[in-house]
């Protein structure tokens, strides 16, 4: 397969592959060039690999199976706002989120590219997803955080997978400034979605959703922090179209916290970039961003698309987050809660048609943040350890 980096906003591409933005400082994506398509989009077998005609790499995948994930009819989210809502689930992925399906691309690509060590700034999940990948591969893993900010159990596999993990005493935008620097003076491997390839790997939600359903969804609503997911799906997307294996394409719906909302307030006033928020604040961490280094992409995808963004407050975020996990069985972090809690807002607004068919992505799982679980929830009552006391309290 051919394919070649090019920069969206001048236009200019690039022979090497070890870059990441533009001399112009306009981000990079992969444009690929046609190929034989060698899948069926049937329903069977679904894993980011099954699409590896479409993945920009040259030799075999570091691949912890990741993809396949599942795909939840929901009935009871599905009656309360008037349309066929569907939720796919990625915290069902190798490390309990998306990332991992840019990662095995990533990492993949940082072996093609010889090099020795990979690095990222995370609000969490990257750094679980590129720890893990890292070991895999036997690469060595360096991880800026911001310190205090990131939910346990993130930090918890960053640190069991081998990665260096660095706290800093500031926020994520800073961390992402200063290992963008790092890796400059090191040559390490930057692996956040300013990373072209990462987003390559993240593209296949789109065919999967494609591959499961049977057809194309009218919207697709997810959590947007720095943005290139929203990004990756769109581009999955538009290649289905333009390979000739789908004629429509969904309307793109971003969610973000009212805390960290640079994108919701660029759409609502028709802009083409954001202003960012200097002090992002939401339990739902994993979005914690103020200045999403892909918001130019991401606002494109949703102007493209004919899509929108949608603000929600953290009590939307904990009160859908409960509701899937008690009422559907999906238990997700508090992040990927906002896509439904993003759900109901179109619903609310009035922008959602009862025939129409919603997937709503959740990108991480449940135990992400245990520590959201147990200030949504409180701690399980104690008793005395006799039958009286437990049927007293039942
Ligand atoms: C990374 C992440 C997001 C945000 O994705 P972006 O591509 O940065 O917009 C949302 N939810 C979870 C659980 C994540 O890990
Ligand atoms: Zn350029």
């Amino acid at each position: 397969m051919e394919y070649s980096l090019v920069c969206i906003e001048c236009g200019r591409e690039y022979e090497r592959e070890d870059v990441y933005t533009c001399e112009c400082g306009g981000l990079l994506e992969v444009r690929i060039d046609d190929t034989e398509i060698d899948f069926r989009l049937d329903g069977k077998e679904l894993r980011v690999w099954k699409y590896g005609c479409l993945l920009p790499v040259k030799i075999e995948p570091i691949s912890l199976k990741e993809g396949g994930t599942p795909l939840y009819e929901c009935d009871r989210i599905g009656k309360e706002v008037g349309c066929k809502v569907f939720v796919k689930h990625e915290g069902a992925n190798p490390s309990g989120s998306f990332k991992d399906r840019g990662m095995t691309v990533g990492v993949t690509k940082a072996i093609e590219l010889g090099k020795s060590a990979v690095a990222c700034a995370s609000t969490g999940n990257t750094s679980a997803s590129m720890a893990m990948y890292a070991a895999k591969a036997g690469l060595m893993a360096y991880v800026l955080l911001p310190a205090g900010k990131v939910a346990l159990g993130k930090v918890a596999q960053a640190l069991m997978h081998g990665a260096k993990v660095i706290g800093i005493k500031g926020n994520f935008d800073q961390a992402l400034a200063l290992v963008r620097q790092i890796c400059a003076m090191q040559g390490f491997y930057l692996l956040n979605s300013v990373n072209p390839f990462r987003l390559e790997g993240q593209k296949t939600i789109a065919y999967e959703i494609v591959d499961e359903l049977g057809f194309v969804p009218d919207k697709v609503v997810l959590p947007v922090g720095n943005a290139g997911n929203i990004s990756a799906i769109w581009k999955g997307f538009k290649e289905l179209k333009r390979f000739g294996l789908i004629d429509s394409l969904p309307k793109m719906i971003g969610v973000q916290a009212e805390g960290a909302n640079p994108i919701y307030k660029a759409v609502k006033e028709k802009k083409d970039d954001i202003e960012p928020v200097l002090n992002p604040e939401t339990i739902a961490t994993a979005i914690r961003i103020g200045q999403p280094v892909n918001a130019r992409k991401a606002l494109r995808a949703i102007y493209e698309s004919k899509g929108t963004a949608v603000q929600v407050s953290d009590e939307d975020i904990t009160k859908a987050q409960k509701d899937l996990a008690s009422k559907e069985g999906i238990g997700v972090e508090p992040a990927s809660a906002a896509s439904i809690a993003g759900l109901r807002k179109l619903a609310e607004n009035g922008e959602i048609e009862r025939d129409e068919t919603v997937v709503c992505i959740t990108t991480g799982h449940l135990l992400k943040d245990p520590e959201a679980v147990l200030r949504a929830c409180g701690k399980p009552i104690e008793v005395e350890p006799s039958v009286e006391a437990i049927l007293k309290v039942l």
